[in-house]
């Protein structure tokens, strides 16, 4: 994420008086006596403002609750689920420096309103008034009480413990890296004949081998790593060498591209190619494949962290 990005949205929340969470992105706090969670989209621009409503001690109207909308030009949209309350708000670019401002008179718009037609903050879940803090259940910012987050943290605890004790499928997930690998050949040899040897290669080899195992074995374990990588380095001599015997096959009219791919390590160790040229290549997509892995691999273990953290939120 840019930082210029991150600058902006914590400026916005510093103006509104709430504060900023840097790992999951969102604004929150309480604003005129509400709790509530500014969730940026940095594709659309627009805002997700999350409230957790009662109205008048009942679950909250839609009816009601979008009545607020009428002659707003920022606030657009309301979505009203159980005690849940979604606002979508367009205030304009987020590095914008009015959005912070547009912001602010929206929920301020939105808050008198709410408190002229006695809407009071309160739990997600079972809607007790008062206890409710902010909480990171499983990447969403989550607005209840203590006790409805211990049964969301158990319900973390004991899903993960499932994950924990499913079995991988390997030779479903050696097919799936099989598969997957062949992506990055094809990219090899078709990249490789346009003339360059290119980091989408091995980045595609990677994530295509990571991925085809995690989707046909059911989950990547350190083994199904291990056997993936194994696959990638076959691979990438397989598809460098197949790119090379089919250049050889163009230059050498006599030369069928079958053998051309057979022999040429005797090509190589006789003289009749630059040895160096070929393992340079090799050597290339090597780097490249291993540069698309490590953060694959990374990414892929942390979105598994992500979905069973669950944690209470400062402020
Ligand atoms: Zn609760």
């Amino acid at each position: 994420m840019s930082s210029k990005y991150m600058h902006a949205l914590q400026d916005i929340a510093h103006q509104l008086n709430l504060s900023f969470h840097q790992e999951m992105q969102t604004i929150y706090g309480e604003f005129n006596d509400y709790k509530m969670v500014l969730l940026p989209s940095k594709e659309t621009q627009f805002f997700t403002l999350k409230l957790s409503l009662k109205e008048k001690g009942e679950l909250p109207n839609s009816e009601s609750i979008q009545r607020v909308i009428d002659d707003s030009k920022v606030i657009k949209n309301s979505q009203v689920q159980g005690h849940l309350v979604h606002y979508v708000l367009k205030a304009g670019r987020i590095t914008k420096a009015t959005t912070g401002e547009k912001l602010k008179e929206a929920l301020d718009r939105i808050t008198q309103f709410l408190k002229t037609e006695q809407f009071t903050s309160c739990c997600q879940d079972c809607g007790i008034e008062g206890a409710e803090s902010f909480y990171n259940v499983s990447g969403i910012p989550t607005i209840c009480c203590e006790d409805c987050f211990k049964l969301y943290t158990d319900e973390l605890i004991a899903m993960n413990q499932v994950e924990e004790e499913k079995q991988d499928n390997f030779v479903a997930g050696l097919v799936g890296a099989l598969l997957g690998s062949l992506v990055g050949v094809a990219a090899i040899v078709l990249l490789g004949q346009l003339g360059f040897v290119s980091a989408l290669s091995g980045l595609l080899m990677a994530v295509c081998s990571l991925k085809g195992y995690e989707l046909l074995g059911g989950k990547l374990t350190n083994k199904g790593m291990i056997t993936t990588g194994i696959i990638m380095v076959m691979m990438v001599y397989f598809g460098t060498r197949l790119d090379w015997a089919i250049s050889i096959a163009r230059f050498v009219p006599e030369a069928s591209f079958v053998m051309a791919f057979r022999v040429l390590p005797e090509l190589i160790s006789e003289g009749f190619i630059e040895g160096s040229d070929f393992y340079f290549d090799l050597t290339l997509v090597y780097v490249f494949t291993a540069l698309g892995a490590i953060p694959t691999i990374i990414a892929m273990r942390k979105n598994k962290k992500t979905k069973y953290e669950s944690y209470r939120m400062s402020a």
